[in-house]
């Protein structure tokens, strides 16, 4: 465990550690139906991170730290955002 107090890793403006917008729609698809989804890297299984402001969700490994774009569902499919979950306000929850 190497948790150094933050709940998941930054991985802003590293799109190594991304996954495509493709995989998202797929692996969010498997998620959603209650499967458990493999990381791609390392088969550990991914965690649903929830930004409850934002409404949006992402798909992060809890042991390399790889992670989806934040997203947002809609009746029709996923609404990807990107990285960044900034509200209009500016907050970005650091104090
Ligand atoms: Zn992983």
């Amino acid at each position: 465990m190497t948790d150094e107090g933050s709940s998941f890793p930054d991985v802003e403006g590293n799109p190594a550690n991304t996954v495509s917008n493709d995989e998202v729609v797929r692996l969010w698809a498997r998620f959603r139906g209650g499967d458990v989804v493999p990381c791609p890297r390392d088969d550990s299984a991914f965690a649903l991170a929830v930004d409850g402001a934002a409404k949006s969700y992402r798909l992060v490994c809890t042991k390399c730290g790889l992670s989806s774009p934040w997203f947002g569902t809609t009746p029709t499919g996923l609404v990807l955002r990107g990285h960044s979950t900034l509200l209009e306000d500016g907050s970005d929850g650091s104090a």
